[in-house]
């Protein structure tokens, strides 16, 4: 692959996964909404540039966000429970949720009236190999790519992600789920661990309140449980728009039958005061959450969390065959019972990947 120097001489990379059309005009093949992009044009995630026929990603090796986390606050509870993670973000998203509250570092590229533009901010330089040796520094046995679409910064994240597989690192993605097949693919051998966000169970609401479409995250969910990578699912409970129990049946339906009734479902607590532009809206009241809980239970899912209330036990895992209280939550500290992921008192499998 090649690279190519900006104005700025900030390096950018050549794309992974896009196809030449007729002149200088190309197609991004990285998300679906599979970009026709003209010569100097940008697709619509505002950082893959069209220069002379060929495609190039303006954030490699430029994080703009790098934190250790509790893997809890993807957030995953049967992926490496109470342990950290490296994590880390290139700017840009392909979506535009209006609930999005990390706007700031998604949406900012499509704001920037060039290319230069976005590239001067796209945060401090931070290479793939630094990111894996600062994962290692801080004993944190994974890396997870997050706050903003990982698919859109694509090469940054498969090239550390191969050089982390090398170490013995774990890779997770938090994903909105709206990635071609191809970058599945291409993703899937390096990648352990997966949370997509199932927002609406609405093309409709996909198409006005994200900038995206319903089917392809459907599709991709199913891929990932059949790739073979661990797949939890979080849906943002939002008044008027993601709280009515039709919704709540559709999807819990859809992660039974279609992902496995193993699959964890993370319904949370909407909160205004955080989203871009919905500071409209009231804070999602409890019991809505609970109902989301309730009903999750009452369709058969194993496990599932409510996230951002206060209830004692909305957090904890409990054996689904005895009941068995296995991992204690309380915000981020966490405290195992089981046994090498069975549960200590009737040994059921806990779907814990350790
Ligand atoms: S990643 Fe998606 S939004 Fe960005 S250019 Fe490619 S197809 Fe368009």
């Amino acid at each position: 692959m090649k690279r190519s120097t900006c104005p700025k001489n900030i390096s950018m990379k050549e794309c992974y996964l896009y196809k030449k059309l007729s002149g200088d005009k190309i197609q991004c093949q990285t998300c679906a909404h599979q970009c026709v992009i003209l010569s100097k044009q940008r697709g619509l995630c505002g950082i893959r540039v069209n220069i002379d026929g060929e495609l190039y990603l303006l954030t490699y090796s430029r994080a703009i966000a790098e934190n250790i986390d509790p893997i809890e606050k993807k957030p995953f509870f049967h992926f490496l429970p109470g342990t950290l993670s490296l994590s880390v973000a290139a700017m840009g998203c392909n979506f535009r949720c209006d609930n999005c509250q990390n706007w700031d570092i998604s949406q900012t590229p499509k704001q920037m009236g060039s290319p230069a533009e976005a590239l001067a901010k796209a945060g401090a330089a931070l290479p793939p190999e630094k990111i894996v040796e600062r994962a290692i520094e801080n004993d944190c046995p994974s890396i997870s790519y997050t706050y903003t679409e990982p698919t859109v910064f694509l090469e940054y994240a498969l090239d550390t992600m191969k050089l982390a597989k090398e170490k013995g690192l774990k890779n997770c993605w938090v994903s909105n789920g709206f990635m071609t097949k191809e970058t599945l693919e291409m993703v899937a051998p390096y990648l352990d661990a997966v949370n997509v966000d199932l927002k609406f169970f609405d093309d409709g609401l996909y198409q006005k309140h994200c900038g995206g479409r319903l089917q392809p995250v459907l599709d991709n969910l199913k891929t990932i449980k059949k790739l073979g990578v661990w797949l939890e699912i979080t849906t943002l409970i939002i008044p008027t728009l993601s709280d009515s129990e039709k919704m709540f049946k559709q999807i819990a339906k859809f992660i039974k039958t279609e992902l496995g009734p193993e699959t964890p479902w993370h319904v949370s607590r909407f909160s205004s005061y955080l989203s871009w532009k919905l500071q409209n809206l009231p804070d999602t009241p409890t019991e809505k959450v609970e109902a989301a809980y309730q009903i999750g239970k009452e369709i058969g899912l194993k496990y599932v969390y409510s996230g951002n209330i206060a209830s004692e036990n909305s957090e904890n895992t409990f054996c689904p065959k005895c009941g068995a209280l296995n991992i204690k939550r309380n915000g981020y500290r966490v405290k195992r019972h089981d046994k090498n992921g069975r549960c200590f008192r009737c040994s059921e499998d806990l779907n814990l990947i350790l």
